[in-house]
Formats: C-alpha cells, sequence, structure tokens
C-alpha cells in the first residue's frame, strides 16, 4: 500500500515528471527493474511506476532501486483484457501487491499465456515457420510471461523480418498468421482486483485500440461504472491529435489523466521514460489520487 504523501511532497515540483507505464524483464521489457529505476531518474522522473505485463514480480526491487535512484515509486501493473472482443490492457497503480485476489487473477492469466504460446507456434508451423514456440522461451526472461514480444524478437532472429514492428505487421497483428485468438481477463475482473487491493485502475494507451468513436464511449461509461478513474492521455503511442482528443474524453467523463511512455528497451520503445509532452495543465493528474 502506498503511504507516502505524493501530493504534499509534490505541490513543490511543477510540472511533475510522472511515468507511470513502463515494462522490465519480469514481462517483455529489455532491462532489469533496477536499470529501469537508474534509467527513469537519469530522465528527470520524480515520480515512476513499473508497469510489468500480468507479473507483480518486479515491484520490490523497482521500489528499492527508485528509494536508491532518489525517486517516488508507486506500485504498478498492466493487465491484459478484452471487451467486446477486442484486446484491451489497464494499468493499475498503487495497489497492495501482496493482495491474494489480485495476485490469484494475474497468476491464472500468465498461465493462459502459456497455452496460448503454444497455439502461436501451432500456427506458425501451419505456415512452414516450425518451433516458433520453443524458439520464444529462448528470448524469455521471465518463465512464466510469454509475450508476443518474444515471439517477435525470436521471428528476427532467424531473420524472418528485419526488426520487430515488421514482424508484427506481417505475423503478429490480428489477422495475421501468427495472431491467435484468445480470452484474457474481462474489464470487471481488472478493475475489480485493482480496486480490490487498494489501487487505481487507469486505461492505458486508448489511442491504440481499433475502436469507433461509439465503441470507445460505451467502454468508457462500463470502465467509470467498474470504478475506473484514468486514463492515459499523454503516452509514447499516442499522436499531438490523440492527446487532445483523449484529453477532452478525460474532462467531460471526469477521469484523472496519466502519463506514460510505454518503454521496453533503448530499441523497441515509443518513447524514453519520462520524455513526454506534460499533461495539458486543466487536466488532474492520476498521481493525485494516491498516497
Ligand atoms: P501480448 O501481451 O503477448 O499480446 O504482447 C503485446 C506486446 O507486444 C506489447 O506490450 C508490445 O511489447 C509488443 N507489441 C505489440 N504490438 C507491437 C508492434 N506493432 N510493434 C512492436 N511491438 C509490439
Ligand atoms: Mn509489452
Ligand atoms: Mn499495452
Ligand atoms: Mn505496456
Amino acid at each position: 500500500m502506498i503511504k507516502f504523501p505524493f501530493a504534499q511532497w509534490l505541490s513543490f515540483v511543477n510540472p511533475v515528471n510522472f511515468d507511470f507505464h513502463c515494462h522490465s524483464i519480469v514481462s517483455d521489457g529489455l532491462l532489469p527493474p533496477e536499470a529501469v529505476a537508474q534509467r527513469a531518474a537519469a530522465n528527470g522522473v520524480d515520480l515512476w511506476a513499473l508497469t510489468d505485463h500480468d507479473d507483480l514480480g518486479g515491484l520490490a526491487a523497482a521500489r528499492v532501486a527508485a528509494a536508491e535512484a532518489g525517486i517516488g515509486f508507486v506500485n504498478g501493473v498492466e493487465i491484459s483484457i478484452e471487451w467486446k472482443e477486442i484486446p484491451i490492457h489497464i494499468v493499475g497503480l498503487g495497489f497492495d501487491a501482496a493482495d491474494p485476489v489480485l495476485g490469484a487473477g494475474l497468476d491464472e492469466l500468465r498461465n493462459g499465456r502459456i497455452e496460448r504460446a503454444k497455439r502461436m507456434g501451432a500456427a506458425l508451423a501451419a505456415i512452414g515457420i516450425p518451433d516458433v514456440y520453443e524458439g520464444a522461451l529462448c528470448f524469455v526472461t521471465n518463465p512464466s510471461l510469454v509475450s508476443r514480444a518474444h515471439f517477435a524478437r525470436y521471428l528476427v532472429s532467424i531473420g524472418i523480418a528485419r526488426d520487430v514492428p515488421g514482424v508484427f505487421q506481417h505475423y503478429l497483428s490480428p489477422g495475421k498468421p501468427g495472431y491467435v485468438d484468445h480470452r484474457w481477463a474481462t474489464l470487471a475482473d481488472a478493475v475489480g482486483w485493482i480496486r480490490g487491493a487498494g489501487g487505481v485502475a487507469v486505461v492505458a494507451h486508448p489511442g491504440r485500440y481499433k475502436m469507433s468513436g461509439g465503441d470507445m464511449r460505451k467502454f468508457l461509461d462500463d470502465f467509470k461504472d467498474l470504478g475506473g478513474q484514468g486514463i492515459e492521455v499523454t503516452c509514447g503511442s499516442h499522436s499531438p491529435d490523440h492527446v487532445l482528443h483523449f484529453a477532452r474524453l478525460a474532462r467531460s467523463y471526469a477521469l484523472h489523466a496519466s502519463r506514460g511512455s510505454d518503454f521496453h528497451g533503448l530499441i523497441e520503445s515509443y518513447a524514453d521514460l519520462g520524455k513526454l509532452p506534460s499533461l495539458p495543465e486543466d487536466l488532474k493528474p492520476v498521481w493525485r489520487l494516491l498516497r
């Protein structure tokens, strides 16, 4: 549980450089949690959250490293869900990492990833690329967390594409031969687990979802009804137009605004830690909800 009164401490820093979305080797990032903390500090981040996919295993080390580097730290996670069959990510912040319901829910999500990865391997074998599941495992840095990013790195290593975005474009995105449908958690699960553990739920990178405006509004209605409180407005994958658009939605849905690079490593990242535009000044930053 976060006990430090951020609002009081940060009232002297304006604007606060907070980065509440990034990954380490505990999921599909390329650096250990300690190195991510050091890079965040070197980049001028005041307040940082590590948000590995579906796993809390890096938080303890990240918290110690953040303290050593002199920056504030908030527990984080990026939970994989589907809503109306659309894969969506929900960031959780400031929760109790020892909460048993959250822990059990994430355990189940990680187990589901293994079964999905085997089906991805079979789908790629069917188009003549054998043993990709086994190959991807060589790129996995946490045995219980296998992601499409690990598949992409393996496929680059055997020369199937020049780089990771190229693999996603031709093999791992919806409609491409290595993409398989998967049952993730529900929106109610993710928001419920985060809230139940005393945390704040945030919609990750909303500009990345292939959703009509009407569906986005329905999604935000459901998210609010379930107790969701935040939305990423400034993030690594948002264009200036996305920032304006999701700032408007944050205002009209009375959501707090989050900011996150989605840093995965020196390559493969849209933005570096803390190197993002500030939030529009009238929005309420999500760190104000954390204690
Ligand atoms: P998964 O959670 O297994 O579906 O994998 C999603 C991860 O794959 C994301 O968090 C990114 O790390 C990576 N990813 C997804 N789409 C792309 C893309 N177009 N280019 C590069 N990496 C991507
Ligand atoms: Mn990732
Ligand atoms: Mn994501
Ligand atoms: Mn992410």
